[in-house]
């Protein structure tokens, strides 16, 4: 009865409706941006919720970050009329993983206590095992196998499935050794690493049945955000959970009997890296995937999966991520549904214009059509700017913010999206000068600083005194006369008796194996950190921290220090506490911070954000700057270097997800010179505008103080003495190469290099920067 259709239901088109009311069965919603995606996700949690088909604890909701899940959980309370209750299971691939282990932890040799490690502990711990193996650290780097192990994990790869030629490739063949070495060298730490979040939970579903099944009669929906960016981990670990074994009634055993995969035949011992191989599927099947018809194999309590996804906007190849795991949903999932949507709600025309066109270079897109109706006849078209370098760009870009923000638009409206996290600094420095208000958003941030890392050493170590990577993190921090010979000591001594090094610590200050000067400076770090853990429970846990850093002596440290850094280390160390009091417990927020994948700023004031182009995906600003549209930078060296073709099309569409950002404005930079590694480099204009559709872009003209891009932006003419457009200075140079350009094929690459021959010379992989004399 339509009369009655809930409001959350009213606004919707009928393919959204569709998407949302489909409770029963795999869906899969595959649509360009700004088409509604993750507002029928939310929606259809909150229509599972209304109607009472299952409770907030039965729903298994996956989104690319914490933020995201944050903001869905408002949005399901807004639309179901109250705040949900719960939704324990909303959150990321990650923050689910660190859930289930905590509860299963034993299944897989951990305690439910264990510590997440960070990427620098990570490189440290495998650089001590490839020393212990005798081997040179110098030409075995621990990050390369960091490195390594991360994109096993990211297959779902135990040591022993790894593929022959990978094991290797690394320190003369003892790359799966290292590899198992690493494993459980973190178990006795009682750690794990952000591979492990998933890799742990698929070992111990394959291994538990009985738990599996206890999770299958639990989750009743499952949702997925952004799945497009899916690892092959992760989507094991979604088929797992999605799928019932005796559900399956032989559609899927079929096709996977073969290599034994598949969650009907638990266990261990699966060669994993044959795993996302084909899937057959049978011709009825396909049949069944555009109809609705209700298969008759349906099981007594199905699982529901809904997947939505863009495969234009896949970003994280360079992490694992597997597109395909779009195109394998229909075959693992028989009887999905696929419902595409085609009206985008974000963007003017021009900006969608813009992104469609520029996507549209890629090949072997899944392809979909889009319209807005969103245009005004007052709509700007997207604008290009050239500036001398990115000093410039950054003021430019400050003056147009000021401008709109004269304009009554809201700050927190705007966002810039940078390729590279070095380019935000030029932007804070500028506004930080200009008192504008801006945020950092995800990337290298607060808590991965140098001051921040310690302080935390010293917190992790409290909670948990098993964790050895802090403890030698900070034995020796401050300086207290704890050198290497000393820590080595301890090492070795807490290796033989299998204990951890402060365990170690208390016992080796009873004996003489280290010097009494060692002895006495360990004995005071035993002393303080015995008094700090019965501290733990009675003394609120702000309070207990900067007690910690003060009787550590650490705060003293900064405040001897006379570098020009040390101020701003001691504020920053003010911050962590203060950052401390939105959580219950020491505990809460360490794991807060393993986790956490947007820097937390104010989130009250108005503020411009600051991101990269990988933090941007699923947001939505009225306004969005794109700046530093060069070769070199974006698309970046190294996609063109290590991924070719595929880094290109990988970069083309960070590009796409970069424009489709913005709801009405989109100003995209590019410059001439750029002070990379502390060198000035003359650069090239991003292939990319030349990408753009004429019809919906206008290039700004002579806008710029400077007398460098009065020469033409296009390339750095001032240097380049061959420059073919030398006479035309009225017309930006970009605009004229573009013109030049459609003359000839509009096979990108081919007229590209063709023109680029003439002016600069090109390497195999496109256009590189060349370095200049210093201004
Ligand atoms: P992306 O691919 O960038 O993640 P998406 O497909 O998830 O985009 P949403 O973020 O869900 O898209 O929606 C884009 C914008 O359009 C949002 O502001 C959303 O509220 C709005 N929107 C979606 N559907 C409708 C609708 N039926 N009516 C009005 N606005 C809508
Ligand atoms: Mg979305």
């Amino acid at each position: 009865d339509r009369s009655k259709r809930p409001d959350y239901l009213s606004g919707l088109n009928p393919e959204q409706t569709d998407a949302v009311e489909t409770l029963e069965g795999p869906v899969l919603v595959l649509a360009g941006a700004g088409t509604g995606k993750t507002r029928v996700l939310t929606t259809r949690i909150a229509h599972i919720l209304s109607t009472g088909r299952a409770y907030p604890s039965q729903i298994l909701a996956v989104t690319f970050t914490n933020k995201a899940a944050r903001e869905m959980k408002e949005r399901i309370g807004v639309l179901v009329g109250h705040a949900v209750e719960g939704m324990p299971w909303l959150g990321t691939f990650h923050s689910i993983g660190v859930k289930l282990l905590r509860r299963h932890a034993e299944l897989v040799g951990l305690r439910s206590d264990f510590t997440i490690l960070d990427t620098d502990d990570v490189v440290r711990l495998i650089k001590q095992l490839i020393q212990a193996e005798g081997l040179d650290d110098k030409r075995w780097p621990a990050k390369q196998f960091a490195g390594m192990i991360d994109s096993w994990k990211n297959k779902g790869l135990d040591p022993s499935q790894i593929p022959e030629g990978d094991a290797r490739a690394f320190a003369n063949g003892k790359g799966r050794e290292l590899y198992a070495a690493y494993q459980n060298r973190l178990l006795t730490l009682n750690a794990c690493d952000f591979g492990d979040l998933l890799l742990h939970p698929i070992r111990m579903f394959r291994a538990n049945p009985d738990v599996l099944k206890d999770y299958h009669d639990k989750f009743r929906y499952i949702l997925v955000d952004e799945y497009q960016d899916t690892n092959t981990a992760q989507y094991m670990w979604l088929r797992l959970l999605a799928q019932r074994p005796q559900a399956k009634s032989g559609e899927i055993s079929s096709s996977s009997n073969k290599n034994g995969d598949g969650i009907n035949v638990p266990g261990e011992a699966r060669a994993s890296e044959r795993w996302p191989d084909d899937v057959s599927s049978a011709p009825a099947e396909r049949s069944r995937a555009s109809g609705d018809s209700v298969s008759a194999k349906k099981p007594t309590q199905q699982i529901n999966i809904c997947c939505v996804g863009d495969d234009d906007q896949s970003i994280y190849g360079w992490r694992g991520a597997e597109v395909d795991n779009i195109l394998r949903f229909e075959k693992d999932f028989p009887g999905a549904k696929v419902i595409k949507l085609e009206r985008n709600y974000r963007s003017t025309e021009h900006i969608l214009g813009a992104a469609s066109h520029l996507i549209a270079h890629n090949e072997g897109r899944l392809g979909k059509t889009l319209f807005t109706e969103r245009s005004n006849p007052d709509d700007e078209k997207v604008h290009v700017h050239a500036a001398w370098d990115s000093e410039e760009e950054a003021r430019a870009i400050g003056e147009e913010i000021e401008q709109l923000q004269r304009g009554k638009h809201n700050l927190n409206d705007m966002a810039i999206l940078v390729r590279a996290s070095f380019q935000m600094r030029e932007f804070e420095d500028r506004f930080v000068t200009l008192g504008l208000n801006y945020r950092v958003i995800g990337g290298p941030r607060f808590y991965e600083r140098l001051e921040i890392r310690d302080a935390m050493a010293y917190f992790r170590l409290v909670c948990q005194p098993a964790d050895d990577l802090a403890f030698e993190r900070i034995v020796n921090t401050p300086k207290r006369g704890l050198g290497e010979t000393t820590v080595r000591t301890l090492h070795d001594y807490a290796r033989s008796r299998d204990i951890p090094m402060l365990a170690a610590a208390s016992e080796i200050i009873e004996t003489d194996e280290v010097k009494p000067k060692a002895r006495k400076a360990l004995f005071d770090v035993v002393t303080d950190f015995r008094r700090w853990q019965t501290l733990l429970e009675t003394t609120p846990h702000t309070e207990l921290a900067e007690q910690i850093l003060e009787e550590s002596g650490y705060t003293a440290m900064w405040q001897a220090d006379k570098s020009a850094e040390a101020p701003g280390r001691l504020e920053n160390l003010k911050e962590l506490i203060r950052s401390m009091e939105a959580f219950e417990s020491m505990r809460g927020f360490l794991e807060h911070v393993a986790l956490v994948m947007d820097a937390e700023q104010n989130e009250d004031m108005d503020a411009v954000s600051i991101m990269t182009l990988h933090s941007a995906k699923g947001l939505e600003f009225d306004t969005i700057f794109l700046p530093g549209w060069e070769e070199g930078l974006f698309p970046h060296q190294r996609a063109l270097d290590e991924g070719g073709r595929a880094g290109l099309e990988e970069e083309r569409r960070l590009a796409y997800v970069g424009i489709t950002r913005a709801k009405r404005r989109c100003h995209i930079w590019f410059v001439s010179n750029r002070r990379i590694h502390g060198l000035w480099q003359s650069t090239m204009p991003s292939r990319f505008l030349d990408e753009l559709p004429i019809d919906h872009v206008e290039v700004a003209e002579q806008e710029a103080s400077y007398g460098g891009y009065g020469r033409g932006g296009y390339g750095q003419s001032r240097f380049d003495k061959a420059d073919p457009f030398e006479n035309s200075y009225q017309t930006p140079g970009w605009k004229r190469a573009q013109q030049h350009r459609s003359d000839a094929t509009r096979d990108n690459w081919g007229t590209r290099s063709g023109h680029a021959v003439e002016r600069i010379g090109y390497g195999e992989s496109g256009p590189r920067t060349r370095t200049i004399d210093g201004e």
